[in-house]
């Protein structure tokens, strides 16, 4: 049948339908290990490196690989083991950034957040928050601000701020503290799963020809006549230690960027300043019947001056965050007992039922790569949270800061400045605006939101290749079947345990106690699938880490 003909007597939602399903058709690529890496070791010179495989390099690889250029990316963990699975997961321009006066960069992220919205509609989606007042004058006050949100979104716009009056806030928020309520503010932004969008970046950047690695760290940089001409990185499976030329080398590596600049430095016989301040977030998982219905809480005001959100996600409920500048970078951050009695302690003050350490399910903190402030600025809360790319004398191009919501334009802006910087020849325009992810269809919007707990939805247009697998029918935990886990193994780049009980599922982030109980099961089927060591061990001394509340 001709595609005109098709055009002219399909409706227009037929014909995405359509075009989902032939999207859906295709069969996921394979990420066996051994492939890669032998894959990796053919590779002498590409256009572009990546170096870390979290929100900022997955996209930049996407973006440059739609673009036509070769790009390899190499990440020392798994994709968004660092910050970009530990984040609030709201897809937002920033409430709080509005209220600093950060126009530009709250418009920007609103209309990120309605690209990111319709390009991963099965990873993101919308979200009503309500801010309780408990005040006569906060109703009206925080409600002028958040019309202001409104009108900077413009047609972005995901829905009309509300002025609530008590009643309708209760209704919204079933569970908030009823007495003294003297009304609320609702208004829209999104959320979404960050460790799984990052895993969409990156198999939709392999689907257009990227090499994207993991457990393949970057050890140095090769330097020719004062440039940077390539990396050296040692690939784990294999032990393999290699290099690889690029005529543009990218160091995404989130709060780790110091850590490349100085080897660059060191080689160009200079002395870089650190650029990054680490700033610690943590958030605490409890129950959802906390705060049942599909509304978020945010508290525009907690005691130090930041906001507190208590978001409903996949079944649970997160509780966060804090703002903790920290000197010293862990792989996996601890929260300190002060943040978590913070957190606990706000949500108290708001909540009708007050959420105690053993409610808690599970924990975790991330690190903000925040560029550094002026020598003795002090507060982390004003540091620069817009993205800032620094191009050495020697071509290191190096890219921190921002937020998840932004990593499309950050990347645009990147491979803008190679190109000015002439470490790239000019390129065709950008085409990730409108590109769908790997498992969105077009014109698709979420049929389950991303509060309700997990389950095949989850994988979009990919649902019924995860359901050919074996074991589709077998469940190992509530919404995860061992079709998913071999499927997580097989085109998600899993290796352990972790990978699939931290990123490819978020078991670990919701529950740790039932991820720890599951994990001899989900080893036992890594270990089928890979015949390697699927480091069962080290996954449940991290279990029993997220589960410690430190009080
Ligand atoms: C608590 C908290 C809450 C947040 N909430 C939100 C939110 O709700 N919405 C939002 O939009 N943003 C949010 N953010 C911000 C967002 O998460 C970050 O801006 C984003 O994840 C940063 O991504 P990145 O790729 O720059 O860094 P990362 O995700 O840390 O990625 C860097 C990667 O580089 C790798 N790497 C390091 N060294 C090497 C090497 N030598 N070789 C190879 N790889 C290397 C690391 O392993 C890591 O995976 C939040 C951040 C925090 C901390």
């Amino acid at each position: 049948m001709e595609t005109g003909y098709l055009c002219r007597t399909l409706s227009a939602v037929t014909f995405f339908c359509l075009i989902a399903d032939m999207h859906a058709s295709v069969p996921p690529l394979e990420t066996r290990r051994l492939d890669l890496l032998q894959r990796l070791a053919a590779v002498r010179k590409v256009d572009l490196l990546v170096v870390g495989g979290g929100a900022t390099g997955l996209g930049l690889a996407l973006d440059a690989a739609l673009r036509g250029l070769s790009v390899v990316l190499l990440e020392a963990h798994d994709f968004a083991k660092g910050t970009s699975s530990r984040a609030t997961k709201l897809v937002h321009g920033g409430v709080r950034y509005l209220a600093q006066g950060n126009v530009s960069l709250v418009r920007e992220a609103l209309h990120e957040r309605r690209k990111l919205l319709h390009n991963a509609a099965h990873l993101a989606g919308p979200l009503a928050f309500v801010m309780p007042s408990y005040k006569c004058w906060e109703t009206p006050f925080y409600g002028v601000g958040l019309k202001a949100y409104d009108a900077l979104a413009g047609q972005a716009g995901l829905g009309s701020t509300e002025l609530l009056s008590a009643r309708q806030a209760l209704a919204c928020l079933p569970g908030v503290r009823a007495e003294g309520l003297k009304g609320g503010v609702k208004y829209w932004d999104g959320q979404f799963d960050d460790a799984r969008l990052a895993l969409a970046l990156a198999r939709s950047a392999a689907d257009q020809g990227a090499l994207l690695i993991n457990y393949c760290p970057v050890v140095g940089l090769v330097h020719r006549n004062g440039r940077v001409v390539g990396v050296r990185y040692h690939a784990s499976g294999a032990d393999t230690e290699g290099q690889i030329e690029a005529r543009c080398v990218v160091n995404a590596t989130g709060v780790w960027v110091d850590s490349l600049r100085k080897q660059d430095d060191t080689a160009s016989g200079r002395s870089a300043e650190a650029m990054v301040t680490p700033s610690q977030g943590v958030h605490v998982v409890v129950d959802r019947d906390f705060l049942p219905g599909d509304h978020a809480l945010l508290v525009p005001r907690t005691r130090d001056g930041r906001v507190l959100f208590a978001v409903p996600w996949l079944g649970k409920l997160i509780l966060g965050t804090t703002d903790t500048l920290c000197d010293h970078i862990n792989e996996e951050p601890r929260p300190l007992a002060g943040e978590v009695r913070f957190i606990l302690g706000e949500a108290a003050n708001y909540l009708a039922r007050a959420p105690r350490p053993e409610d808690v399910r599970s924990l975790w903190a991330g690190l903000r790569p925040l560029v550094k402030p002026p020598r003795n600025a002090g507060d982390t809360k004003k540091i620069n949270r817009e993205h800032t790319i620094v191009i050495s004398p020697s071509g290191l191009v190096t890219v921190t800061g921002g937020k998840w919501t932004t990593y499309r334009a950050m990347a645009e802006d990147v491979l803008a400045r190679c190109t000015d910087a002439g470490l790239l020849e000019r390129l065709p325009p950008c085409e990730t605006a409108d590109f769908l992810l790997v498992g969105a269809s077009a014109g698709q919007q979420p049929k389950v939101s991303l509060a309700a707990a997990p389950g095949i939805h989850n994988y979009g247009s990919e649902g019924g290749w995860v359901m050919k697998l074996p074991g589709a029918d077998h469940e190992i935990a509530p919404g995860l079947s061992e079709a998913m886990l071999r499927f997580a193994v097989r085109h998600e780049y899993a290796c352990t345990v972790e990978d699939v009980l931290a990123r490819r599922s978020r078991l670990l982030f919701l529950d740790a106690a039932q991820a720890a109980s599951v994990a001899p099961a989900v080893a036992g089927i890594v270990h089928q699938e890979t015949g390697r060591d699927p480091e069962l061990d080290s996954f449940l001394t991290l279990a029993a880490q997220y589960r410690h509340v430190p009080w």
